[in-house]
């Protein structure tokens, strides 16, 4: 039992009283995010109210709290509702009552401690971004579900990321709304004379106080600290208010309270790690806190920096040196002055940080921090690891890049968070009981071959359907209320459910290169016209400062009344979990162009294929591992020096993909209207991708390469 467990249970009690009987176990369902991932556990919430749970984000405390007596009563006296929620229960219970995995390099006295800046654990908790927090939150889940123990730990974001609209020439406004934490499915974390847990981070010359709130995801606590405490100056309240904040000395405060905050809540719980594994280089500073701790126990400042390794792996998800961002000397020396003392060598502290160690005029950086401190590092796909390998070498003085010390665990996806309903079910009548557990075996997949075409290709059309419905209605919105024509915004409402529908969303970074598909308009607006014609859906926001980003979709948007587009292209706004599940598994094509080798993995496009979508795709991340001729479309992934001339060539090779292969695919059908050499790329995909990137491969990969210690 983890810390916060009784709080847990206090608030589901609380929150039952104001439900009528039967309902009242539902209140316990609602504080674990488990029900996120069960198969039945969405549809009971929203049946109880379908506006409210729209209403209220898809968050369960609200929607138990806010909805009308009525609702509730007419609920609680639904025969088959009751039980599906007795049986929702009873499903919990059972899950959280098995025991540990049993020889796991971790148990519940020494469970592994995941600290990352960000968790997509659902669209109701907004403390997260893109990618990075979506692979967080898959690993939690998928810990939970190997019974593997493991706690989570990240920041509380009072106003979490950004929200995004766009104007009508697609110029992106953000803004950000305030969450209330007492109406999140989280509680605060207490002392046992009942008085909120208060951990303490020195941070620019103040006490940082910082709360801790817990949150359920399955059998995984995820702890997330807050700094928006009474006590704080103004700006120690504001550390914790926003995700990805654009101010550097607030950014480093952050690190701080991940890092160090986070290594103090272990030592207030009384939680010893087996592990302790940094996500992305954000809480490195959690290595600078234990060894603090070894230097205050008396070990020389040298040797707990030797020492400290033994406890923590690090994970790299950045190729781009820029985008493992360093800070000066007199930036470090001004946030984290303390921090760097308590190492009993603040000299030495921000050596550790840099490339050349002994060049005191080069910044400091976290991934550098974690690379010297952490006995395993990890990139997240063969490539990628070979691209970290090269980046790194420096840092590890090798004389080849094979030398270097860093490894891969290509990323997965959690299987039961992103496969949607129809295709669970075709899977599950075909796959054979408890697949999920064997999903990283191939021979789980074996059966996709005797799966009949029309049952394939009807699972298929449903999906595309439903996603169509959805684009509708958020596109015919997102038109009025950026202020367009009515007709053009009714133009939205006319997307063709049975047309070959393409997906590009993703965080809007300039590497991503969305614009290569404008870099070809009349090829572009050729392919949606037509009984043979392709319909796009974009979705996606880009980092506020990022104005390559957003000038990329003001160019898409300069074609918006180009004839055919207005009712064959949308652009979706504030891309998030819930629409990123949609069009994943909706899209009949999902698009990849990074900009080689900038890609570490990418994940969206392992959610397409799980999902019977085809993948097209530049070679680079998991997809270079990925692709083999039969399983979707590659364009080459060679690195050219010449920017412009690679976006020219890889657009060319694109539309030549589109027009040449994907639509003429497509199109063909035999005499039953079947697609049938689509669908044998299909079975192909899903044979081939299925068994290799699952969060269930992922994890295991994990737990026996990286967690064990090499003796
Ligand atoms: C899966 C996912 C991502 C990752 O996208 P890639 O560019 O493929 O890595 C980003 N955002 C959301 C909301 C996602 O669900």
């Amino acid at each position: 039992m983890f810390p916060g467990e009784t709080e847990v249970a206090t608030a589901a009690a609380e929150l039952a009283t104001r439900l009528p009987v039967p309902l009242r176990p539902l209140a316990r369902v609602a504080y674990n995010y488990w029900w996120s991932w069960d198969a039945d556990g969405p549809s009971i919430f929203e049946a109880i109210s379908p506006t409210r749970w729209s209403a209220c984000g898809h968050n369960p405390v609200r929607l138990l709290a806010e909805s009308s007596t009525a609702d509730l009563a007419r609920a609680a006296v639904h025969p088959a509702l009751v039980a599906r929620i007795d049986e929702l229960v009873e499903r919990l219970e059972v899950d959280l009552g098995r025991s540990p995995a049993a020889g796991a390099a971790s148990s519940p006295d020494h469970p592994v401690a995941f600290m990352c800046a960000e968790f997509a654990i659902h669209d109701s908790l907004p403390i997260y971004s893109g990618g990075l927090g979506v692979l967080a939150g898959d690993i939690l889940k998928e810990a939970s579900d190997l019974a593997m123990p493991t706690i989570g730990i990240g920041l509380l974001y009072r106003t979490g990321y950004f929200r995004q609209r766009l104007d009508t020439s697609g110029g992106q406004h953000e803004y950000w709304i305030d969450a209330d934490p007492d109406r999140m499915p989280c509680v605060r974390v207490r002392e046992a004379t009942g008085e909120p847990l208060i951990l303490v981070v020195p941070i620019d010359g103040e006490d940082v106080s910082v709360g801790v709130w817990r949150v359920d995801v399955g059998r995984v606590p995820l702890y997330l600290l807050d700094t928006d405490q009474p006590t704080n100056s103004p700006v120690g309240r504001w550390v914790t208010s926003r995700l990805y904040e654009q101010n550097r000395t607030i950014r480093l405060a952050q690190y701080a309270v991940l890092g160090v905050g986070g290594i103090r809540l272990l030592e207030a719980l009384g939680i010893e790690p087996a592990v302790h594994h940094l996500n992305e280089g954000h809480p490195a500073l959690a290595a600078a806190a234990r060894v603090a701790r070894r230097v205050a126990a008396g070990d020389s400042v040298t040797n707990a920096w030797t020492a400290v390794r033994d406890e923590f792996v690090f994970t790299t998800h950045t190729p781009v040196p820029a985008g493992n961002e360093t800070y000066s000397r007199k930036e470090i020396q001004g946030v984290l002055h303390e921090i760097g003392e308590e190492t009993g060598n603040l000299e030495r502290f921000m050596a550790m940080g840099r490339i050349d160690q002994a060049d005191r005029s080069e910044p400091s950086g976290m991934t550098a921090l974690a690379l010297r401190t952490s006995r395993s590092a990890n990139g997240v796909s063969r490539r990628h690891g070979d691209v970290a390998r090269r980046i790194w070498q420096p840092l590890f003085n090798a004389a080849t890049p094979d030398e270097v010390p860093i490894t891969h665990v290509t990323n997965g996806v959690h299987i039961p968070t992103w496969l949607a309903a129809p295709m669970a079910e075709l899977l599950d009548r075909h796959l054979g009981e408890g697949w999920r557990q064997r999903a990283d075996d191939p021979a789980t997949w074996e059966p996709v071959d005797d799966i009949g075409g029309a049952d394939l290709w009807a699972t298929r059309c449903e999906l595309r359907r439903r996603m169509i419905t959805m684009v509708e209605h958020r596109a015919v919105n997102d038109r009025l209320r950026r202020g367009e024509e009515v007709d053009y915004a009714a133009a939205a409402d006319t997307f063709d459910p049975n047309r070959l529908t393409i997906g590009f969303a993703r965080r809007l970074a300039t590497y991503k290169r969305l614009h290569l598909l404008s870099l070809q308009p009349e090829r572009a607006i050729a392919l949606l016209s037509g009984d043979q014609g392709i319909q796009f859906v974009f979705a996606g926001k880009a980092y506020p400062t990022d104005e390559g980003a957003k000038q990329i979709v003001r160019e898409l948007f300069g074609l918006k009344h180009r004839p055919g587009v207005s009712g064959r292209v949308a652009f979706l706004e504030d891309y998030d979990m819930s629409l990123a599940a949609v069009l994943v598994s909706g899209c009949d094509v999902w698009v990849n162009l990074p900009r080689p080798p900038l890609e570490a993995s990418g994940t969206s496009g392992m959610k397409a294929v799980l999902n019977g979508g085809l993948h097209l795709s530049v070679l680079d991340g998991w997809w270079a591992e990925a692709f083999d001729g039969t399983n979707g479309w590659g364009i080459d992934g060679a690195v050219d020096s010449d920017e412009g001339a690679q976006d020219a060539r890889d657009a060319i090779r694109l539309f030549d993909l589109l027009e040449n292969e994907v639509v003429p695919t497509f199109s063909r059908r035999d005499a039953d209207g079947l697609p049938v050499e689509w669908l044998r790329l299909i079975r192909s995909s899903l044979k081939s991708n299925g068994p290799r990137f699952s969060a269930t491969r992922m994890v295991r990969e994990y737990t026996q390469r990286i967690y064990p210690r090499q003796t």
